[in-house]
């Protein structure tokens, strides 16, 4: 029998933080679908938000409220602004090196934030902080990993959680006990076929959680992006940051004329150019730096310019073809300010869970932010109500009646979620 302290999916980095937060003393098992590195944390390109400095409290909040349609829960935004310095002094311990602008950090600004607070690792972040976090995790003695390993079913008896079923890569399914559980399985792209997201991304521990009768929160709050590079092909959409436009980049229609401001909560951008793809009866609208962006464009965008060289577009010379994508869930697993669910010993972090903290639109690079605030607030929490319980004795999972569950849960969560052309239309 599989019986560990804490039991952690996902290695994206709410997974991986909550696992370097824990007391050493925990025996941590971390499961995940793919391999380690199979996760959105991975893809970010913008940068993580901080507040810069006490005057910037409260534009901060505003930023995110305004973006949120003032449906946020502004507790949470203030725990999020109030722990910002914290969390990126901890990544820096941890061995993140974001640029730097002469002696000090540079900053920059995104769609609908007032003024420049976003931290960034050119357009690497995500894939800066958590191979840091990967290799940090890796290094503690108390932790085991488990890739190709899914989340299929919680075990659930006298109202608490008591650990998970998991499925190995050969389709085996075995039981995990644990004495607390974190879900940090990420977002619900896999279910569009236009996301930003990684496919196997499916909202798997949401939809578990329907089953199972747990809180959940806001299920039809989906981001649509304004901007992933228009290929015409199926597949993975490709992101075109937010922060091209912070530092400039215009749209333009077939006109080649400009018609929205392109620093715009997304949602609203999206809707300007939605409404602009019909003028033109184009799948697209275009985007230039050139002229618009100061500085090196290839230096501070690396990724995104050696990925339009592969589809055939210089950023730095061309106009660049855009459209809308799935990007992101503002809804979730409902948690507490530390991360609790509604079930007794089940925690959820990162975007899989809901505190209210983007409302009903997430602002920019809020989400690297508030995956790893509220995934450390979970480890403390976990750390602090600990109490070991003999393991429940649950039957071996039997494969047939998990499908079934899970095919339902799927259903469930579709339903809620609502249908992807409802999305785009929001
Ligand atoms: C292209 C792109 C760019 C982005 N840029 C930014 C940015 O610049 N700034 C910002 O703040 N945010 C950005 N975001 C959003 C941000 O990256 C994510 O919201 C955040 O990283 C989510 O972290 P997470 O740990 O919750 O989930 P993820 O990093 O997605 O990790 C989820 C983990 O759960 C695992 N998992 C899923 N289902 C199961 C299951 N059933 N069983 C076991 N494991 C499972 C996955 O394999 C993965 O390891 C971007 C997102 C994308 C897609």
């Amino acid at each position: 029998m599989r019986n560990y302290d804490v039991l952690i999916i996902g290695t994206g980095v709410a997974g991986l933080f909550a696992a370097l937060n824990l007391s050493s003393d925990k025996q941590i098992l971390i499961a995940t679908k793919g391999t380690l590195e199979d996760n959105d944390s991975f893809l970010a390109q913008g940068g993580i938000c901080v507040q810069r400095d006490e005057m910037d409290f409260e534009p901060f909040l505003e930023d995110t409220l305004r973006a949120g349609h003032y449906e946020n829960n502004e507790a949470a935004v203030a725990t999020m602004i109030n722990q910002s310095q914290e969390i990126i002094d901890d990544l820096i311990d941890l061995g993140v090196a974001f640029d730097k602008k002469g002696a000090g950090f540079s900053y920059t600004k995104e769609g609908a934030h007032s003024r420049a607070r976003i931290l960034h690792c050119k357009d690497m972040t995500g894939k800066e902080i958590n191979s840091k976090l990967i290799a940090r995790v890796k290094e503690l003695k108390n932790v085991s990993i488990f890739e190709n390993s899914t989340l299929v079913d919680l075990l659930v008896a006298g109202d608490r959680c008591h650990g998970a079923v998991l499925r190995d890569q050969a389709g085996k399914l075995s039981n995990v006990y644990a004495q607390s559980t974190l879900l940090a399985t990420g977002g619900i792209g896999g279910l569009f076929s236009k996301t930003t997201n990684f496919a196997h991304l499916t909202g798997d521990a949401i939809a578990i959680a329907l089953k199972h009768g747990i809180r959940v929160k806001d299920l039809d709050y989906v981001q649509i992006h304004p901007t992933s590079l228009y290929t015409g092909r199926s597949g993975r959409a490709f992101l075109m940051s937010e922060s091209l436009r912070g530092e400039g980049a215009i749209l333009v229609g077939k006109d080649g004329q400009r018609f929205a401001d392109e620093l715009l909560p997304r949602d609203l951008l999206t809707k300007a150019i939605y409404t602009q793809m019909e003028k033109d009866r184009l799948p697209y609208v275009r985007m230039l730096l050139k002229g618009h962006v100061e500085g090196s464009i290839a230096g501070r965008f690396p990724g995104i310019h050696a990925h339009c060289l592969q589809e055939g577009y210089d950023l730095v010379e061309d106009y660049i073809p855009v459209v809308p994508a799935q990007h992101y869930f503002m809804g979730g697993i409902a948690v507490d300010l530390n991360s609790k669910t509604s079930l007794a010993n089940l925690y959820a972090a990162g975007e899989t869970s809901c505190n209210g903290v983007h409302g009903k639109n997430r602002l920019a690079s809020n989400s690297l932010l508030e995956s790893l605030v509220f995934s450390k607030r979970a480890a403390q929490a976990i750390d602090e109500s600990f109490q070991c319980a003999l393991p429940y004795p649950f039957p071996e999972p039997d494969a047939r009646s998990i499908e079934a569950g899970l095919k339902e849960a799927n259903r469930k969560l579709l339903e809620e979620t609502g249908s992807e052309e409802e999305a785009h239309a929001k």
